[in-house]
């Protein structure tokens, strides 16, 4: 039996994030986690993989592009093996990076699947099998994560077949289909799509709400939407798929709205149509925590659930599920741990979608201040009135200010183009500073860059943009 003041349960990015900040506090720390480093879904089989791959799409991309600037690469022969290969050792890179610092912590690791006895221990099955390791904690952090959800209708009768494929195996890069469906217009379909796509399947993709990304703002989709219609085969909206089956020469799909034929075969299939919670700990039921109808561990504003030595935190907890997010709540729930009267209370939790172009939001978005009826002024800088989108060729896009219209402070950013991914950074600094539009407008940004679009978007709101002629009215 071993005893440890924290022990956290699940080593990805909440997980591990929370484990060293408590190792960094002088509490003696165990991580269990069934991989044999901490990472969890981000670095094995999510955000590192995915955008390793979508490197390799914009460099495909860029070099196609070079031709209009007098630049003929020829067309890239993709070495399918090699490709893997950089993914993977990107992932290893990572994966040996979270072991050192694990070791360097003296934190005990244990590989393995924790199932939870009470309050107070837990027992670990190591993933190599033998025997159980029981654990006595004063407090744990369950930090378990997600797995990708696909509803019975998107499952093929059957043993199911390698050909409809979830996220993890799209990873994997198989093959480059001729043909590949994707099922679902969020983050994973847009991303993973633009990888196939690039590489050179016919893509297309099925969304059942009447546009791309539902919770993002429609200017800025509009601007990926156009870009998606190019190098996608075809993207059907209000659409859904009723039906699969499969023979020998394809998955034949039956779709729902707008698709024509009804039935159409592919390659393959990928159902990116949401993540569930991994709230199925063994031995939960053994403690108060609870779970909500959506599967979802309860927590106060300090990540306690309703038993007080457990915390919980990242994508098992709600949304959105995104590693930054889980990180941030792991280290809240370890300082209320180490008796800091601290909360988890975020005024702009940024979101990327790493497509081509990228797009990013942070704080208030225009369709949440309208369901909330909330006044607010938007200030807009189109990146045609750019000197660096012109310089990159890429004068599609743009970044949106929301501002309480009487403090001017800055409540909302959404950007799209190449790069929004890195510039939503300063609208999440601006956010959580207070920051007003005066604020932005006076920090000198550097020329030429498209951050400037955040100052210029600044200087929109007072009708006084040097790039843009909008002048205020009254
Ligand atoms: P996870 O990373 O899911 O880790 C949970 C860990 O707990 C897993 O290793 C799991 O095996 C382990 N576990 C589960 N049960 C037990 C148990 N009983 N005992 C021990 N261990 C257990 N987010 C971003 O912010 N940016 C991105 O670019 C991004 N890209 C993504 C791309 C893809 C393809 C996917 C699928 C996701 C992506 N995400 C991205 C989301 C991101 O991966 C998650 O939000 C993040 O990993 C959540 O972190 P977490 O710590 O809550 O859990
Ligand atoms: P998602 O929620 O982003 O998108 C799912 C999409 O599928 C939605 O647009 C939804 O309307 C649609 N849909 C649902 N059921 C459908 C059906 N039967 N037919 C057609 N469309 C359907 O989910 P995801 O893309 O699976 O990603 C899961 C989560 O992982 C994301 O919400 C995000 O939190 C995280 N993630 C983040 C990143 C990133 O940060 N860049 C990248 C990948 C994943």
């Amino acid at each position: 039996m071993t005893s440890v003041q924290l022990v956290v349960v699940g080593g990805g990015p909440g997980g591990y994030a929370a484990a060293f900040l408590g190792a960094d506090l002088g509490l003696s720390v165990a991580l269990v986690d069934p991989e044999a480093s901490p990472g969890g879904v981000c670095v094995y089989r999510g955000c590192i993989p995915s955008k390793a791959l979508l490197h390799v799409a914009t460099l495909i991309d860029e070099s196609r592009r070079a031709k209009a600037w007098g630049v003929d690469f020829g067309e890239p022969k993709v070495d399918l093996a090699k490709l893997r290969e950089f993914k993977n050792n990107v992932v290893k890179r990572n994966t040996a990076g979270t072991s050192q610092l694990v070791k360097a912590r003296k934190i005990q690791y244990l590989q393995g699947l924790a199932e939870i006895v009470d309050a107070h221990q837990l027992r670990v099955k190591p993933t190599g099998g033998g025997a159980g390791v029981e654990i006595q904690f004063e407090h744990a952090i369950l930090a378990t994560g997600s797995t990708p959800a696909i509803p019975a209708s998107l499952q093929l009768p059957g043993e199911g077949d390698p050909r409809v494929m979830d996220s993890t195996s799209a990873l994997d890069l198989p093959d480059i289909p001729r043909s590949l469906l994707v099922v679902g217009g969020g983050y994973i379909g847009l991303e993973l799509g633009t990888v196939y796509a690039t590489l050179g399947s016919a893509v297309t993709i099925v969304e059942m709400t009447p546009g791309l990304l539902p919770g993002a703002d429609r200017d800025l989709v509009d601007v990926l939407a156009k870009r998606v219609a190019r190098n996608m085969k075809d993207v059907l909206l209000e659409t859904r798929v009723v039906q699969m089956k499969a023979d020998a020469k394809a998955v034949r799909v039956t779709m729902e709205g707008k698709a024509d034929p009804k039935e159409q075969p592919f390659d393959r299939v990928l159902v990116a149509v949401g993540r569930r919670p991994s709230s199925d700990i063994p031995g939960l039921d053994r403690t108060r925590v609870q779970v909500d109808d959506r599967g979802f561990i309860m927590v106060d504003e300090q990540r306690r659930t309703h038993e007080p030595s457990i915390f919980a935190i990242g994508d098992v907890v709600g949304e959105p599920m995104l590693a930054h997010k889980a990180s941030h709540e792991g280290r809240v729930a370890v300082e209320v741990i180490a008796g800091e009267n601290v909360a988890f209370a975020p005024r702009a939790i940024p979101a990327v979608v790493f497509t081509d172009p990228e797009l990013a939001w942070a704080g208030l978005t225009e369709s949440q201040a309208a369901k909330e009826e909330r006044n607010v002024s938007i200030a807009k800088f189109p990146w045609g009135a750019s000197g660096r989108a012109a310089t990159l060729d890429r004068t599609d896009g743009l970044t949106k200010l929301l501002l309480d219209p009487e403090s001017e402070r800055l409540l909302g950013v959404g950007i799209v183009g190449p790069g929004a991914g890195e510039l939503i950074a300063e609208g999440v600094l601006a956010i959580e500073m207070g920051a007003n539009a005066t604020d932005l407008k006076l920090s000198i940004h550097p020329h030429p860059t498209l951050t400037e679009t955040v100052m210029e978007a600044a200087e929109v709101f007072f009708g006084q943009a040097t790039h843009v002629y909008r002048p205020k009215r009254g």
